[in-house]
């Protein structure tokens, strides 16, 4: 057994943990405020290898292992957990098209994506239909050479400026083995955006995507007809991992600044460190957050081997999210009236991190997927 970094990752993490305080925490508000993120910030990013992490090298990514990727989004979400969502995002659609998409769409999207010119959403979701995803109303209709798109598509991060979504729509019967998956450029006609304000992430534009009659090249399928479900639900099952430490990431910014403020501030004549019922609600969260971050690398790795991890990525995407919420709560009340401020970056970590509470699985369904490994299929009440 080796819990231990390899050299390259150690100097990784020091390299993105100071680009984390340096260049990203003083603009994390920013985007809370309403600002829009600008092309030139995301290719910047794209520089520090946020979109080509599983981009083929020959279409200009790096093809890094998937502990180092979660390594990425946990050290970048110390500065701003914004940017962990171009990880999680890109990771997928990285994911899909490297995999299953025409060569033709691989050679036009991979390389825009890789360097940041192309941010790639992924459109699941529906008004009607999220935890029970293959219920899906969307269709693609083939008429000729091309396939038309009509549906809606709802709570999809970065819908109000990702350059294409993986539009998930029905091409056959009901259920899971009728829907497919196409590469749908959001300049095509007949598509229109409707960003929300939500409750936090506020940098990636979430909201509504409505398709109006969409023609796309029948090449622009991902993958098999009636494939795309199963083939996402492989790039989601790592992606979990990767979402708990971007939460876990947050979560330990908070608390380290919350031991230092902690130390500094004096009340009934001693730090409030000095008082077991401060330290040790740290040590708590220290506990909870460590553990969360060892199941969460153990997931990654057995990724990186091959091996099955659909049970640990269900585990850690319901118990990082949730340990990271309370962690950076307890830190909020640990600051006093300072840590219920808008100054404060605290309450917005916290309002970022409960979005990945909900988002790519609730905590219900991860843990109706855990029930359903360890007792098996047929004691599941759905499919
Ligand atoms: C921050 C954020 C980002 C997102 N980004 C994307 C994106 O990029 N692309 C995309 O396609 N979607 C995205 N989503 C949507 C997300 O995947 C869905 O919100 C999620 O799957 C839950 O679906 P729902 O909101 O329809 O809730 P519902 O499915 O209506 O569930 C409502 C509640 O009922 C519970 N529940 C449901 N079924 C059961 C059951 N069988 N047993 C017990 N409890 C149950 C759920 O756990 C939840 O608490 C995002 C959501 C958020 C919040």
């Amino acid at each position: 057994m080796d819990f231990a970094f390899s050299e390259d990752q150690l100097l990784l993490q020091q390299t993105l943990r100071q680009y984390a305080k340096d260049k990203l925490a003083p603009n994390y508000h920013r985007w809370d405020r309403g600002e829009v993120i600008s092309r030139a910030l995301i290719k910047e990013a794209a520089e520090l290898g946020v979109f080509g992490l599983r981009v083929p090298e020959q279409f200009g990514g790096m093809m890094a292992d998937y502990v180092t990727c979660g390594l990425m989004a946990e050290e970048l979400s110390r500065g701003d957990f914004n940017y962990s969502l171009y990880i999680q995002l890109g990771l997928i659609a990285s994911e899909l098209l490297a995999d299953f998409a025409h060569p033709e769409v691989q050679a036009e999207w991979l390389p825009r994506h890789a360097v940041g010119e192309a941010v790639i959403a992924f459109g699941l979701t529906e008004p009607g239909a999220g935890s029970d995803a293959a219920n899906i109303t969307t269709r693609a209709e083939k008429i000729g050479d091309d396939y038309i798109i009509i549906g809606e598509k709802a709570s999809i991060t970065f819908a109000g400026y990702a350059d294409a979504c993986i539009v998930f729509a029905r091409t056959g019967d009901a259920g899971a083995r009728g829907i497919s998956a196409f590469l749908v450029p959001l300049d095509a006609p007949g598509v229109t955006r409707q960003p929300y304000f939500a409750a936090g992430e506020r940098l990636t534009q979430r909201g509504s995507l409505f398709f109006d009659e969409v023609r796309v090249p029948a090449r622009n399928m991902v993958g098999e007809p009636g494939k795309g479900f199963y083939q996402a639900m492989i790039a989601f099952d790592f992606n979990r991992a990767i979402i708990a430490l971007a939460c876990i990431g947050a979560a330990q910014q908070s608390i380290d600044e919350t031991i230092e403020y902690t130390k500094g501030r004096e009340v009934f004549g001693k730090p409030l460190a000095m008082f077991e019922g401060v330290a040790f609600q740290i040590a708590e969260h220290l506990t909870l957050l460590e553990s969360a971050r060892v199941l969460s690398y153990k997931c990654l790795w057995l990724k990186d081997q091959g091996r099955k991890h659909t049970s640990e990525a269900a585990m850690v995407k319901w118990f990082g999210p949730k340990s990271a919420a309370e962690a950076i709560h307890a830190c909020m009340i640990l600051h006093g009236h300072y840590g219920y401020n808008m100054e404060s970056p605290l309450e917005q970590r916290w309002r970022d991190v409960v979005g990945l509470e909900i988002g790519d699985g609730t905590p219900e369904i991860m843990k109706g997927i855990v029930a359903r490994e360890a007792f098996g299929r047929e004691y599941t009440s759905y499919r």
